[in-house]
């Protein structure tokens, strides 16, 4: 693998070589995010007279102000303005954000969004490391990698809880706004679906499909999003696919899909359906926001976001789920997708759908209420939030059963889940 130190100016070596090296309790120094501390990260369009080229400002103390095994809170808001450059871009460069931190030595980055968690190592700090050094990467890397679209880049880096908190409240508006901009779309308005491989340097078999009404598994990219990334680079990781003759409608299994995913994976994944969780799933990469798993004795499905830490009825917490699943390999009885994906029309209706939900963390079935009423009324159960268990109820399927039967859960008279 090629180092390349040359051309971006911070004291440690940088390159897709450390883009898999993980930093370790013991060579820990410093960490944010990982549901310790808030980590954010944002990208928004400016205009041109509104910010400086290269300028990259720290507001609030620096990881050299921190002792060993401290935690701290991150925002990192980037600004572009550039002739060519569009809103709608916003979302891509975001994702960058990920393999772009990994690449410098001796720091780890994991998530996206409101759920990143960046660790910085004993050997980094030796070397000088400062969270500047972010800025300057992302500013060297947004202009070699996106000459046609980013003309100035200025980035700010936040460590103060309040600053924090303010970037992360006007990310979560802007995510909102993202995702909903596929929420008027079906997966029969088009012809069309889009790849993504961006993740094949962790998971190597690993191909998302991401049609209107599945968004990729990592929440940062939806339909229109891979659409835009194909206009800014028709050669990169995300590809258009013809779905072609459709072979199960049920499941959301397509020819021209399985095609292209048997390519991509180099032969190791044939086919998979993009609306079942229990027969040949789509495959799961580290990177998911959530994961579902089935619940056999509840005739249902639960599901767990990153950013909770607690045991699931399961039996597994979410990263050991991810462990063992975010391999890239297709897991029966257990799919990684976006929280937004729960929501959307499509999710597992092969199995069931949004009525087959049992369980979820309390914290992300509040997040997603106003989505859930929605849907639970448009499924025909307008008050399923209310049958939905979550930790408060019980950790394990013994102790949320109950519960389902006293509020005639729909999934209970549903056809079994595995049959
Ligand atoms: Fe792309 Fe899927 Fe990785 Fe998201 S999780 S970046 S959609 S490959
Ligand atoms: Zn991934």
């Amino acid at each position: 693998l090629k180092v390349n130190v040359t051309e971006i100016d911070i004291p440690m070596a940088f390159g897709p070589a450390f883009e898999g090296e993980r930093v370790r309790g013991a060579d820990l120094h410093v960490q944010c995010g990982g549901g310790k501390t808030q980590c954010t990260e944002l990208v928004k369009m400016a205009q041109m007279n509104e910010i400086e080229d290269g300028k990259v400002i720290l507001e609030g103390p620096d990881v050299t102000d921190l002792k060993e095994g401290e935690t701290f809170p991150l925002g990192i808001y980037v600004q572009i303005a550039g002739r060519e450059f569009q809103e709608d871009f916003e979302p891509i460069m975001e994702r960058q954000i990920h393999h772009l931190v990994n690449y410098i030595q001796g720091i780890m980055h994991i998530g996206q969004r409101d759920i990143s968690w960046v660790r910085i190592s004993k050997a980094a700090m030796e070397k000088g490391f400062s969270l500047k050094h972010i800025g300057v990467v992302l500013h060297a890397k947004f202009h070699q990698d996106f000459k046609k679209i980013v003309d100035k880049v200025q980035v700010t880096l936040y460590t103060k809880t309040e600053d924090v908190d303010k970037i992360t409240a006007r990310a979560r508006a802007e995510y909102q706004t993202r995702d909903s901009r596929v929420d008027s779309m079906t997966d029969e308005d088009v012809e069309i679906f889009y790849s993504c491989t961006l993740c094949q340097s962790f998971a190597p078999n690993h191909v998302c499909s991401v049609s209107p009404e599945r968004t990729g598994l990592c929440g940062a990219y939806n339909w229109m999003d891979c659409r835009a990334a194909f206009e800014i680079n028709p050669t990169g990781p995300n590809q258009p696919i013809e779905k072609g003759e459709c072979i199960d409608p049920k499941l959301g299994q397509w020819k021209g899909v399985n095609e292209f995913v048997q390519k991509a994976s180099r032969g190791a994944v044939t086919h998979y359906n993009f609306y079942s969780m229990v027969h040949d799933p789509m495959t799961t990469c580290g990177c998911c926001e959530c994961i579902a798993a089935m619940l056999p004795s509840c005739n249902g499905v639960m599901t767990v976001g990153r950013d909770y830490p607690g045991d699931t009825p399961c039996g597994m917490k979410f990263t050991t789920l991810a462990g063992v699943m975010g391999g890239g390999a297709c897991s029966p009885g257990f799919v990684g997708h976006s929280k937004h994906n729960i929501t959307q029309g499509k999710f597992i209706l092969g199995d069931g759908g949004l009525l087959r939900m049992v369980w979820m963390p309390k914290m992300l079935k509040e997040e997603l209420k106003d989505r859930i009423d929605a849907r639970g009324a448009a499924m025909g159960v307008p008050d399923l939030y209310d049958k939905i268990a979550d930790e408060t109820v019980g950790i394990t399927e013994e102790e949320i059963l109950p519960f389902l039967q006293e509020k005639g859960h729909p999934a209970l008279s549903m056809e079994p889940l595995i049959g």
